[in-house]
């Protein structure tokens, strides 16, 4: 029966809420099936090509509370730093040296970064390499400056939607952010003609089985370029201490899920999957992922970027970080 679900899913690219549900309540029985279709469906589009974005952790200031989050505002024991432009560029001269042609400026919600601020290296970056595509992963801002954003350069824009359930999300932000803000936001960013990450984690507290079913078909509705998922980890200093992580292998059969029901769309395996297993990575590959982010960040900025516990790639240089991607086989 989870065989002809595949199956059938590989061939219409969709299946009702009862039929993710069921491959999701079963998936340990199906997971490296799906995998497999999963993966010649990203070879017959991509080849086994896999696509690397530098990722520079600019800030973790943030003036936002989600309780799942290590660099929320309310955490004391956060180390706070901000990259200055010339910081953020500097890591974009070393990514370019190295090989990386798209940049993804990643930070929690900072006042600091203006629009004024963040056009100059927006402008800049594309001036020193204009074949490279700038990603932009700064949370929720006005239209207005996404507006003014893109129209400096930035080519695409990742927010994570968090969770497509109104009710799920109020449980894991505080009053002070909305579900529809968050979702106004990916409306503006899809007409302003970015190219749009969105994602969610998978076993963040208090989500079923019933809302990953529902992330399935929220995903096949809106078609976002990207899709960023990663397990839920546990951060020692946030309200959701006490909750377990998310599952490693729940997280890897989603993105099989997902590649069948969007072929083309980009998808990360997510330093947070490296995180949980040490093979995480990989296995997200091998079951339809094609992207890897290694850290472009400066070193020594890198533990204080700590959105949850045991985050690994805080140590290396820029190119050992790809160096032991391709060490582990990528
Ligand atoms: N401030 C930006 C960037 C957020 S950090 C924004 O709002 O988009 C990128 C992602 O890390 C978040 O969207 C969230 O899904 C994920 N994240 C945060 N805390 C996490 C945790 N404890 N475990 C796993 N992922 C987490």
């Amino acid at each position: 029966m989870y065989k002809a679900l595949i199956d059938k899913l590989e061939r219409d690219c969709i299946l009702s809420f009862e039929e993710y549900l069921t491959l999701i309540n079963g998936y340990k029985e199906i997971s490296d099936y799906a995998a497999e279709r999963a993966s010649a469906v990203r070879n017959r589009i991509y080849g086994k090509r896999v696509y690397i974005r530098g990722l520079i952790e600019v800030s973790s200031y943030c003036k936002n509370n989600c309780y799942y989050c290590g660099i929320r505002a309310g955490n004391k024991n956060a180390e706070r730093y901000r990259l200055t432009g010339s910081e953020i560029l500097n890591c974009a001269d070393e990514g370019y040296r190295l090989g990386f042609r798209t940049f993804v400026l990643q930070g929690g919600e900072d006042a600091y970064y203006t629009d004024g601020l963040l056009c100059g290296v927006i402008k800049e970056i594309k001036r020193r390499f204009p074949d490279t595509a700038v990603t932009l992963s700064l949370g929720e801002r006005s239209t207005e400056s996404y507006k003014t954003l893109k129209e400096a350069g930035a080519d695409r824009y990742l927010l994570r939607h968090e969770t497509a359930n109104k009710k799920h999300y109020s449980l894991l932000h505080p009053d002070t952010m909305s579900f529809d803000n968050r979702q106004r936001c990916i409306k503006d960013l899809k007409a302003l003609g970015y190219q749009v990450g969105v994602g969610f984690m998978v076993g963040s507290p208090y989500q079923t089985n019933e809302d990953l079913a529902n992330e399935l078909l929220y995903l096949k509705k809106l078609q976002p370029q990207m899709v960023g998922i990663g397990p839920f980890i546990t951060h020692k200093d946030t309200p959701f201490k006490g909750f377990k992580s998310g599952s490693a292998d729940l997280t890897v059969f989603l993105l099989s899920l997902i590649r069948l029901t969007l072929p083309n769309v980009l998808l990360p395996a997510t330093t947070a999957l490296g995180t949980l297993k040490a093979d995480g990575r990989e296995r997200g590959i091998k079951a339809g992922a094609n992207v890897l982010m290694p850290n472009l960040s400066p070193t020594d900025v890198r533990k204080k970027y700590s959105l949850y516990d045991n985050k690994i790639c805080t140590g290396e240089e820029a190119a050992q970080c790809l160096g032991c991607l391709i060490k582990n086989g990528i």
